[in-house]
């Protein structure tokens, strides 16, 4: 019914989680609604942000290129401290943990969590940066580092805790840091995009050693 253009753009929105048929059809006419300006700058901004934004070279949250060199706004902030390192899987966790707004400490993106079932081994990840590099640098500032995992819960982020726990030990850095992970009591497959700031806390301050 409705012209082949509009039907083509509305199957393109359906690559976003959570937006299916009909709500990619309301977005593509939505679209067609907005006067010539607007339009246009949605579609600087598409292309903007894809042109401008990378990955900290530092802890793989996002930053923009235009940043001294692609370094993100948390690892340039002088007042968070270099003594606990939360590892997390995407830059997108990273919002989660400081939506709690107590952890003060920097953050390290692992792009993805071992999983050798879906193909996803070491080198897929940051894990080698972050053995080999960022905690030794850490290491260098402070005597005792803590390094909080925060991983979705199940097999993978078993696997891969267990992974980086042996290669620090393996490389002699375990007897000069704790690793913690947040609190039991979190629903085994927790989505942490949706965790709300209370729970957040509870389970930062409620974090354990493994
Ligand atoms: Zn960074």
């Amino acid at each position: 019914m409705l012209p082949q253009a509009i039907e083509d753009l509305s199957e393109k929105f359906q690559v976003f989680p959570g937006i299916g048929k009909r709500s990619s059809q309301k977005l593509a006419l939505d679209l067609l609604e907005l006067d010539i300006q607007k339009y246009q700058e949605l579609l600087g901004s598409l292309q903007q942000v894809r042109q401008e934004i990378s990955f900290c070279k530092t802890c793989g949250f996002f930053s923009s290129k235009k940043q001294s060199n692609s370094i993100c706004e948390i690892c340039q902030d002088e007042t968070r401290n270099s003594y606990q390192l939360c590892i997390l899987e995407k830059p997108t966790d990273v919002l989660t943990i400081e939506k709690s707004q107590i952890f003060r400490g920097k953050y390290h993106v692992l792009t993805n969590l071992i999983s050798p079932l879906d193909n996803i081994f070491a080198e897929n990840t940051t894990i080698s940066q972050l053995v080999a590099s960022r905690i030794p640098s850490l290491l260098q500032k402070n005597n005792d580092l803590e390094v909080i995992i925060f991983f979705r819960a199940g097999f993978a982020a078993e696997a891969t805790t267990a992974y980086i726990k042996d290669l620090l030990q393996e490389k002699g850095l375990l007897k000069n840091l704790k690793i913690t992970k947040l609190a039991q009591g979190l629903p085994l497959y927790y989505n942490p995009d949706t965790l709300d700031q209370a729970t957040m806390i509870q389970a930062l301050e409620d974090r354990r050693e493994i």
